[in-house]
């Protein structure tokens, strides 16, 4: 495998990236998670935008976009895969320690990995801890994942793949790495970003493409919801056939395999400047 590192591609085995950088000692760094088929990225444009507005969050200098583009060309080029994640890391940088960010600049890491195509539905669980949507990193896709990873844990426990958050004010807010949508009665309905959710880029297709609308929602509509799907870059549309043991309706429902056909056939098309 080879990666990008701060300038230029190396192979992992050579990879150097020091473990004073601030992303590491104290997760003060941002990332996109990129699509990637046959070697092409899936709306990289939008995943460089909300990089930059995470990284504006925590203060760090802007991304250079022309950079990041050229290291995930050169990723691709270097590692063929069908279908693939591109992972950005850009961090705080190297600072010794107990010190405030480094002054020797930011780091950035474009790495590679494969990945399968999705099942059209899976089981997710809730969880009891909750989502700050009054937090300091609201909305911010910041390397500080450790309670996602706790929550998907949890999921995976319960035979599941996703684990489900209510914010604060016990409302529906998203999944560890996913957002979520419900049908009632024919409409499809999503958290909207003041529930504390972060801003998916496929959820804001999905909104678009599908004429979702974003809903304040109890936790519990997920008892009376027709159909529950979730959305994510690797995911992109994905029916919901069981919460926390129970068996909705046969998943995915007709509104759901609709919207996963809309998806995958806009998607594909690929005439949206913006992707
Ligand atoms: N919510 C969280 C917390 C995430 O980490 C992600 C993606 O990783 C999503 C939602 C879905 O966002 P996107 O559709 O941009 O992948």
């Amino acid at each position: 495998m080879k990666l990008w590192v701060n300038g230029a591609l190396h192979d992992e085995a050579d990879a150097r990236f020091s473990v004073l950088d601030h992303g590491l000692t104290v997760g003060d760094g941002v990332f996109e998670t990129v699509k990637a088929v046959r070697g092409d990225t899936f709306a990289l444009t939008l995943h460089l935008e909300r990089l930059t507005r995470s990284a504006r969050g925590l203060g760090l200098p802007d991304p250079d976009h022309d950079e990041i583009r050229r290291a995930c060309a050169a990723v691709l080029e270097a590692n063929p895969v069908e279908l693939g994640r591109l992972r950005i890391t850009y961090t705080g940088g190297v600072s010794p320690l107990g010190s405030e960010r480094g002054e020797a600049g930011p780091g950035l890491v474009v790495a590679l990995g494969a990945t399968q195509r999705r099942p059209d539905t899976t089981a997710v669980v809730t969880v009891p801890w909750t989502r700050n949507e009054r937090g300091a990193l609201v909305g911010l896709k910041t390397t500080s994942y450790a309670e996602n990873v706790v929550a998907l844990a949890r999921a995976h426990a319960a035979g599941a793949s996703e684990a489900l958050f209510a914010n604060t004010r016990d409302r529906l807010c998203e999944g560890t790495g996913s957002n979520v949508f419900v049908v009632l009665g024919g409409r499809v309905h999503t958290p909207p970003v003041a529930s504390g959710c972060l801003a998916g880029i496929t959820r804001a297709l999905a909104i678009e493409w599908t004429g979702a609308e974003e809903t304040d929602l109890p936790m519990d509509v997920l008892d009376e919801a027709d159909e529950v799907f979730l959305t994510s870059t690797l995911r992109d549309v994905q029916g919901v056939h069981r919460i926390d043991g129970r068996e909705p309706a046969g998943a995915p429902g007709p509104v759901t395999a609709k919207a996963m056909r809309v998806f995958e056939e806009r998607a594909a098309a690929d005439t949206d400047p913006r992707l």
